[in-house]
C-alpha cells in the first residue's frame, strides 16, 4: 500500500466561500514534541469553474509572490470568482520564515524536491502534498519566483518548450495574458525535481516568473505580480473582465550559450546593467582577485546577441555561480 502524506489541510476544498487555514505538517522537534509546521493556505471558491493554484516563496527569499498573493487574498471576495482559487503564498514556509532559499530544517530546496515523498524529509513531504493533492485539483498553475539573494532578473513570465501542441498553446496564452514586460521561453539547466516539471507532467497549464531578486521586492515588480495574477485569472474566466495587456517583448534563453557561468572565485565587476542590449563578444563581467592585483581579471564575454536578462546579485562569486544570462530577442 502506498504511504499517505501526513499533511492535513484545515480548509475544505469542496466548500464555497473564503477560507483561511493551514496545511498542517507534523514536525516533532526539540521545542515541540507533537508540533507541526503550519503552512498558510487560502481558498476562494464560488460554484463550478476552473481551479487556479497560485504559489509564492517556493524559494523562501523571493518576495514578489508572497506580497502580491497576500494582497490578492485580502482584495478578492468569493462573489468575485467563478470556480476556485487555491493560494499558498509561502510554499516552503520554513525557508520563508528564515528568509532563506532553502529550508533551515533539512536544507531542502523545494524546487528540486519534486515529485517528493510522503515519507521523506520535511521538504519532500511538502513537495509530495503538492504533487498528489493540490496539483491534481488545478487547471492552471502559477508559481511566482524571483532571483532570491543571489540573482537579479528582468521581470519576466516564462514557459518551457512543450512537445504537446495543445499544452504549449495553453501555456503560451497564459504567458501572454499574465502580461509581464518580458515573456521568456526557457530551458532549465537541470529540470529534475522542479515543481514546473511535475505540473507539466500532469498536463497542467503552467506559468512561472522571475520578477526581480536580490532578496528583496520593489514597487514595480510587485505591481507586475499583482497585475499578472489578475490578468491570468481573467484569462481563464475565474475573474470577470479582460486581461489588461501591455506591450511585451519575447525573449529566448533555451540555449547553453545564453548562460555565463563563473570558473573562478572573486569580486564581480558587472559591466552591463539588466536590460542593456548586448552584442556577441561584448564584455559582460570581470572577476577580480583583490588580494592579487598583479593578476589580470577573468573576463566573461557574451556568446550571443541579445540583452542582459539576469545577473549575479551578490558581489562575491565562486566558480560555478551563474554570472549572467544573455537572452536572445525573438
Ligand atoms: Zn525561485
Amino acid at each position: 500500500m502506498s504511504k499517505r502524506n501526513p499533511i492535513s489541510a484545515t480548509v475544505n476544498f469542496d466548500k464555497d466561500g473564503v477560507q483561511h487555514g493551514h496545511l498542517r505538517l507534523p514536525f516533532s522537534r526539540d521545542d515541540s514534541a507533537w508540533g507541526a509546521v503550519m503552512i498558510p493556505i487560502t481558498q476562494i471558491k464560488n460554484g463550478d469553474g476552473p481551479t487556479a493554484l497560485l504559489t509564492g516563496a517556493n524559494h523562501g527569499d523571493e518576495y514578489e509572490g508572497p506580497i502580491a498573493l497576500v494582497k490578492f487574498i485580502r482584495r478578492i471576495k468569493a462573489d468575485d470568482v467563478k470556480g476556485r482559487v487555491i493560494v499558498v503564498p509561502a510554499m516552503n514556509y520554513p525557508a520563508f520564515q528564515a528568509g532563506r532559499r532553502l529550508s533551515p530544517v533539512d536544507e531542502g530546496n523545494l524546487n528540486r524536491s519534486f515529485p517528493g515523498r510522503p515519507d521523506g524529509t520535511l521538504t519532500e513531504k511538502i513537495a509530495d502534498y503538492f504533487s498528489t493533492t493540490l496539483l491534481p485539483m488545478a487547471d492552471v498553475v502559477l508559481d511566482l519566483h524571483s532571483g532570491g539573494k543571489s540573482l537579479d532578473f528582468l521581470p519576466f513570465a516564462a514557459i518551457h518548450l512543450h512537445d504537446d501542441a495543445d499544452q504549449r498553446e495553453r501555456c503560451e496564452a497564459a504567458m501572454q495574458a499574465f502580461g509581464a514586460p518580458y515573456s521568456v521561453y526557457l530551458t532549465e539547466l537541470d529540470p529534475d525535481g522542479l515543481y514546473d516539471t511535475e505540473a507539466e507532467r500532469q498536463g497542467k497549464t503552467f506559468l512561472t516568473t522571475e520578477l526581480g531578486g536580490g532578496g528583496t521586492a520593489r514597487p514595480h515588480t510587485i505591481a507586475i505580480a499583482e497585475r499578472g495574477v489578475d490578468n491570468l485569472l481573467k484569462h481563464v474566466g475565474i475573474l470577470n473582465g479582460e486581461p489588461q495587456s501591455i506591450p511585451l517583448e519575447v525573449l529566448d534563453m533555451t540555449g547553453e550559450e545564453n548562460f555565463i557561468i563563473a570558473d573562478a572565485d572573486g569580486l564581480l565587476e558587472p559591466c552591463v546593467a539588466l536590460g542593456d542590449d548586448v552584442c556577441k563578444d561584448d564584455v559582460i563581467a570581470r572577476i577580480w582577485r583583490v588580494a592579487h592585483p598583479e593578476e589580470d581579471p577573468v573576463v566573461y564575454t557574451s556568446r550571443v546577441d541579445g540583452l542582459l536578462a539576469a545577473r549575479h546579485f551578490s558581489a562575491q562569486v565562486k566558480a560555478g555561480d551563474c554570472v549572467a544570462v544573455i537572452a536572445t530577442k525573438d
